[in-house]
């Protein structure tokens, strides 16, 4: 709403307006808050907020200390113990433009009175901001933002994260106790990883890696939350004893002391610099590991802030500057149907060729048939497409006004598009399948699941070979791999003696890999591979899980009735339990291995190393104890050990530890860790 408008409205039109707006707010804060489940773009949310401030402005006798405009949007859950923050923590005021962006450097101005100054920008990380309390140089308490005034103690769930150091490290003096702030994320790649498990295994996928870290900082199960690999960078440090006098001077002071800071942080002389560090990061951000919504603009003279101020949301020193999301509009061409290797028929939208966050986008989602009829989504339309998360581009809407007359609406094909099988649709679902198992796109999908890298992890092994090998009828189903001879794929296009040698190896290797990896590989339907490691713990072998009815299969943790019903009908369909013989005549593993029949438990998943001698146990107790909590105990440090557990007189694995960067438990640590396991088994 432009300020003109807004100024024509009458008192009582306006309080309407700021009162509807403010319940509108308030319900998009608790769908994104508290359930994680946002339900409008966070553009168009922030478009919602500053149509209530500039009214609020505008008419300031509605303007009340409750409203959404004036306070941190979090919540506090009261799942975990709820702490005070020593200052609160705030949010940040916002701008999509470069006009304002220039406004805010003026009122900086005006408020420091000539005085000099200039500014620090960093990436806006798209994750959630933590408190970290330090005393004595030991991470002692981790905490969310919650409300800004009081958050939540999480501190188990951040000694997990990698990246948080548990010791200060590092030259000089160090406060007694000081306090840190700063970014979890999920990267891009860990995102995807989780999500796709997550799908396949039939649970509610997260809406992007902000929201999945969210949802995991509130696991009541630490040992679960190590293993998504979240990640850390701090953006502030309090510590009034160091007498920093700029916020780039305590970056350095973090960076020096073991803590992540993002490298692309920089010091700007004046608003143009600032300026051109966004104009950078506009195309630029697209190339990160992980996802940014923005820049944030710092000034960096820290005692300028108190002469600057706050308000009880926002610092007057900060901006951010956020990207708009990346849409495009562009035509739907048509809509061919991608069927997958368990046979779901998925439409997809095939567009005239857009560039969207820096690549081009031809294709994009269309999930099922009835979203496609909500959406009035019709072949010819001009279409809305996004990058949601960066990743998988979707069809957010149509351009109605723009539908020319010979718009076709979609209707679902009877038939499977590649061998032409009747599709069928399962009461109650709103997908539709392919019935026939041999279907060659079906194939493919499988093959490509089975060497995929959390499968078989079959290098070499990409798309475009496994298409060929399909299309030459070489392989019809996953045991027809490991028959493969160097002869056989020669005369394949552009693969020679080389490539084939070295893809022969890699399939060789691939026999070894342990049972639950074979497990996940054969794509049983709703069977992703966390499921897949706890049907192998449990049962152990693949006769027992063959064997076992669907109340048996039910008894392993987090296997539902979908789960087990969708497992005994694959072992229960005669050329699956085929295949499972080929493979294991092609000599793949069909058992758990004994040292892997551990890895239940509260630490499951954990991979420890001990160095130095301990007081309180023996070695070999201390690995006792580990294991029987499902933690792995192996004996060389890399940069997949969980933590390093020192006694007296570690040995050269601490250095190496210390060097990768790999968190570092002191013996009170390792047996705070004891106990918080052994009395809770980390909780649910
Ligand atoms: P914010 O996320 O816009 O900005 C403040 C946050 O930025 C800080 O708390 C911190 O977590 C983060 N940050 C990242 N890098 C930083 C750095 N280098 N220095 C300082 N901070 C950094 O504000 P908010 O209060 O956390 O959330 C409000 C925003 O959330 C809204 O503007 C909107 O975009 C989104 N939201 C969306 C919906 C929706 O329905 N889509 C609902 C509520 C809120």
């Amino acid at each position: 709403m432009s300020d003109q408008l807004i100024r024509s409205l009458t008192p009582e039109e306006a309080r309407a307006e700021i009162e509807r707006l403010r319940r509108e707010i308030e319900y998009h804060n608790e769908l994104y808050y508290v359930r994680g489940e946002p339900e409008i773009s966070d553009y168009e949310y922030d478009q919602l907020m500053a149509r209530l401030i500039a009214l609020e402005r505008a008419f300031p006798q509605f303007l009340t200390p409750d409203s959404p405009s004036q306070r941190v949007g979090g919540t506090v859950t009261r799942q975990f113990p709820v702490v005070r923050h020593e200052v609160p923590m705030l949010s940040l005021d916002n701008t999509y433009s470069e006009a304002e962006l220039r406004d805010f450097d003026r009122r900086v101005r005006e408020l420091l009175q000539n005085r000099p100054y200039d500014y620090v920008v960093e990436l806006k990380i798209d994750g959630v901001a933590v408190s970290l309390i330090y005393e004595n140089g030991l991470f002692e308490r981790g905490a969310t933002r919650g409300d800004g005034v009081e958050g939540e103690d999480i501190t188990p769930n951040l000694r997990t994260v990698r990246d948080i150091p548990l010791r200060v490290r590092g030259e000089g003096p160090i406060p007694a106790r000081f306090e840190v702030r700063g970014e979890v994320y999920m990267r891009r790649e860990d995102f995807a990883r989780l999500n796709e498990a997550r799908q396949e295994a039939g649970e509610r996928t997260f809406m992007n890696p902000r929201n999945a870290t969210a949802g995991t900082l509130k696991l009541q199960n630490s040992a679960e939350v190590a293993r998504r690999r979240l990640r850390f960078f701090a953006y502030w440090l309090r510590a009034p004893e160091l007498r920093h006098g700029t916020h780039w001077e305590a970056l350095r002071w973090l960076r020096e002391h073991g803590f992540p800071v993002n490298p692309h942080a920089r010091h700007a002389r004046d608003i143009e610099e600032v300026l051109a560090f966004i104009a950078h990061w506009q195309e630029a951000r697209h190339g990160l590991e992980y996802d940014i919504d923005g820049v944030v603009v710092k000034v960096n003279q820290l005692d300028y802030y108190p002469i600057l101020g706050e308000t009880a949301k926002s610092p007057r020193w900060a901006i951010a500057f956020k990207y708009p999301p990346d849409r495009a509009v562009t035509r739907l061409r048509a809509i061919t149907l991608q069927v997958g290797r368990t046979g779901i028929v998925t439409p997809v939208a095939e567009l005239e060729p857009v560039v969207l966050s820096g690549t081009r986008v031809e294709r994009a989602s269309l999930h099922n048939e009835d979203e496609i009829r909500r959406k009035d989504i019709r072949i010819g339309d001009w279409v809305l497409v996004e990058k949601a998360g960066e990743i998988i581009p979707q069809v957010v809407g149509v351009l109605r006004e723009r539908r020319p007359p010979d718009a076709v609406p979609f209707q679902m094909p009877e038939q499977c598009p590649v061998c032409g099988s009747r599709l069928t649709r399962p009461e109650g679902e709103v997908r539709y399948y392919c019935p026939n198992a041999s279907c060659p796109a079906q194939v493919r999908e499988r093959i490509r699941h089975f060497a995929s890298r959390d499968a078989m992890d079959i290098e070499g092994l990409g798309e475009r070979i496994i298409d060929a090998l399909v299309s030459n009828g070489l392989v019809r189903d996953a045991s027809d791999l490991y028959r493969l001879r160097v002869e056989d794929l020669v005369p394949l296009e552009r693969m020679g003696t080389r490539l084939a040698t070295k893809l022969i190896s890699a399939i060789d290797r691939s026999r070894s890999r342990p049972f639950e990896r074979v497990l996940y590989a054969l794509g049983i339907r709703h069977v992703g591979w966390v499921t897949a490691r706890a049907l192998a713990e449990h049962f152990g072998s693949i006769d027992r899980i063959a064997g076992a009815s669907v109340e048996e299969l039910m008894q392993v943790p987090d296997v539902g009735p979908v789960v087990a019903r969708a497992v005994r009908a694959f072992f229960d369909e005669a050329n699956n339990r085929a295949l499972v013989e080929r493979l294991r005549a092609a000599g793949l593993q069909m058992e758990q291995a004994p040292s892997r029949a551990l890895g239940k438990g509260p630490l499951a998943g954990l991979t420890v190393v001990l160095t130095g001698s301990l007081e309180s146990m023996t070695r070999a107790e201390a690995q006792a104890r580990l294991e029987r909590l499902g933690a792995r105990v192996t004996d060389a440090v890399s940069a997949k050990t969980h933590y390093l557990i020192v006694g007296k007189e570690p040995g050269s694995k601490l250095q190496k530890a210390r060097a990768l960067g790999v968190p570092i438990l002191d013996e009170p640590a390792f047996l705070q860790l004891l106990k918080e396991a052994e009395a809770g088994g980390g909780g649910g």
